[in-house]
């Protein structure tokens, strides 16, 4: 298998550039793909080619992934937690204190199994974002932990 002349150039440019990478999301989010790239936020002429090719580029944004994850290892953490749920948006409403509507799974009288929203015991069945049955347990035992 054969690299793209192309990519080598990309990845080149940003393996050279880890220490810029660490602070800056913008270019973060433009060589994964999440964001488009735009010259004016791009002062250099290398830096923009290489973030303007990783934009239409799957393999070189699996590859910008792999050095962001090793920059930053708690991205792989994160994945982990969230891969244990049905999706992002039910993982962000459990673990993230301050959301506005908030699953947690419960013991209804210490018995029952239990989807709580916002603290009421509603015996929520689906996962109003993915439609996925919620399990009769929680997505990850000892996650979030237990709030003081
Ligand atoms: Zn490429
Ligand atoms: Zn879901």
């Amino acid at each position: 298998m054969t690299i793209n002349p192309a990519c080598i150039a990309a990845r080149h440019v940003l393996a050279g550039m880890r220490d810029r990478l660490r602070g800056d999301a913008l270019l973060q989010l433009a060589i994964s793909g999440c964001i488009e790239v735009e010259r004016s936020g791009f002062p250099e002429q290398a830096m923009y080619e290489a973030a303007s090719h990783c934009e239409g580029c799957v393999p070189c944004q699996a590859w910008a992934g792999a050095l962001l994850d090793e920059l930053f290892p708690e991205r792989v953490v994160q994945r982990q937690h969230v891969a244990r749920y049905c999706c992002q948006s039910m993982f962000d409403t459990v673990t993230c204190r301050d959301a506005r509507v908030r699953f947690s799974f419960e013991r209804f009288r210490n018995e029952d199994p239990c989807w709580c929203i916002n603290g009421e015991y509603v015996f929520a069945n689906y996962c109003p974002w993915c439609g996925t049955r919620l399990p009769c347990q929680a997505f990850e035992a000892d996650f979030p932990p237990p709030s003081v």
